[in-house]
């Protein structure tokens, strides 16, 4: 089920390729899971940059005729998570700048912590930023830096900010790759018979038939232009902090990040929480699609078999229509739907990666008592979540979080089912054992790796009409 959470973003990029504008939008497909707002590429001929994004998904906006549109060898691109209400074009990635050098585009994923302080500064100084986003902060810092070549301009912007980010830049000549130090997002790295590509996940290298190479570290730095690859890595090496949350939502299944299978962590995290919260049931039931993988390790490890009791409507995109408030509330089933003849008189068990808000959850658990179960049992693959994300995932404040002030207890009354068990901390932390160390559990235990920034919502105190 998905909820209006912000700034999950996914990026591609090719390097070297004839057909590059084209992998790259097939790239983007493959990440589409990581945003739905909006999506762009931008490509490089090797004299210039050509550019197109726009709001929606990117079957939407690239069509054959957009792409011929893109020459050249090297491209970029960037798919945006969907926000509730208004979303600004002027926000859509990536982002394409001319300097004193030529062009530049940037393209990330992540949250920078230092964002507003930076800008402010550089507004002092007279910049004019053409967005709301963080990410233009980087490539002002770039501009500023007067060195060449453009690697150290990035080092010399990197070296500023903090936070998280996994970020792309193509110039004329080359395609830039940074991971920041703490690794926070992912990026791996791969090859074509003719060139190179980078991804947020393995799955979009899988798509274009590219065969992985390896992650891009935490801390590195890459460059691939007409001399083949180089590295660097220009920070102190600090401890990785891996996002978890990507193994209990974010990332697709099929993905190979941050050294696992995330369908194989997930299958862990369900037979984890079958043996933390046993339960006398008849049947397992996943929520789509993201409860999937923890249902069939729970099924497997309690021996309950796993039926498909909730359906999920593929098609609702972001065309869906609201309908007059009068026929609102058909609410949840508009994306969930209940199969009642596989639940009907059953003790289910209804498996879910994470609460958030507990709003959805309780509307689909109103849903399947509704649908005559015989008891109504909740289990989640992932702990209580009690902070919000300032690494790359907008989550709702502190305040809306139900765990952060709900024992689990009160929301197993809020949810209106007969039990409900969450998976420990330490339960999660076995499943990317023995690496369990190099991860950030921020969102469950409120310990923030990096300095959590005081208001660093940047708010547009002038009106731009989008034409
Ligand atoms: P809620 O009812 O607000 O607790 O939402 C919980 C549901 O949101 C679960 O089904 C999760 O799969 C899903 N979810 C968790 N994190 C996110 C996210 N960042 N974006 C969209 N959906 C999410």
């Amino acid at each position: 089920m998905a909820i209006p959470w912000k700034e999950e973003c996914g990026i591609f990029g090719v390097y070297g390729h004839p057909e590059a504008a084209n992998l790259t939008y097939l790239g983007l497909y493959a990440l589409q899971h990581r945003g739905q707002e909006s999506a762009g590429i931008v490509s490089s001929d090797g004299s210039g940059l050509y550019a197109h994004k726009e709001m929606g998904l990117v079957s939407e906006i690239f069509d054959t005729e957009v792409l011929k549109r893109l020459p050249g060898r090297s491209a970029i691109g960037h798919v945006r998570y969907s926000t509730a209400g208004k979303s600004h074009l002027k926000n859509a990635q990536p982002f394409v700048f001319s300097y004193s050098k030529g062009g530049i585009a940037i393209a990330h994923n992540g949250n920078l912590t230092n964002a507003r302080t930076l800008r402010e500064e550089l507004e002092k100084e007279g910049a004019i930023f053409q967005s709301t986003m963080d990410t233009e902060v980087v490539i002002h810092l770039f501009a500023h830096a007067q060195i060449s070549p453009a690697v150290e301009r990035v080092i010399a912007a990197l070296k500023e900010i903090k936070g998280a980010y996994s970020l792309l830049f193509l110039n004329e000549k080359e395609l830039i790759a940074a991971r920041d130090p703490h690794g926070f997002r992912p990026l791996v790295l791969g090859r074509l018979k003719k060139g190179y590509v980078v991804g947020s996940e393995t799955c979009a290298l899988d798509l274009i038939g590219a065969e992985f190479i390896r992650e891009i570290e935490p801390g590195e730095i890459l460059t691939i232009n007409e001399d083949g690859i180089q590295s660097f890595h220009p920070f102190p090496k600090v401890k990785p902090k891996f996002c978890i949350f990507e193994f209990i939502y974010f990332a697709r299944p099929d993905s190979y990040i941050f050294g696992h299978n995330v369908y194989q962590v997930r299958r862990e995290l369900g037979i984890q929480l079958a043996e933390e919260h046993p339960v006398e049931a008849d049947i397992v039931i996943p929520t789509p699609d993201s409860g999937f993988p923890a249902s069939i390790g729970f099924s497997h490890r309690s021996g309950i078999p796993l039926e498909l009791g909730i359906i999920r409507n593929h098609y609702v995109g972001r065309t869906f229509i609201e309908p007059k408030e009068s026929i609102r509330h058909f609410g949840v089933k508009i994306k969930l739907n209940s199969v009642k003849e596989a639940i009907r008189d059953k003790r289910v068990v209804v498996l879910d990666d994470s609460i958030v808000r507990g709003t959805t959850v309780r509307k689909n658990m109103r849903m399947i008592r509704n649908s005559g179960t015989k008891e109504t049992h909740v289990r989640i693959s992932s702990p209580p979540i009690i902070g919000p994300c300032f690494y790359g995932i907008d989550t709702p404040t502190k305040e809306e979080l139900i765990a952060s002030s709900h024992s689990v207890e009160e929301i197993r009354r809020f949810l209106r089912v007969h039990s409900l068990g969450y998976l420990s901390l330490e339960g999660l932390k076995k499943c990317v054992s023995p690496r369990e160390e190099e991860f950030c559990y921020a969102c469950f235990t409120g310990e923030y790796p990096i300095k959590a920034p005081k208001e660093e919502k940047i708010q547009l105190n002038f009106f731009i009409k989008e034409v």
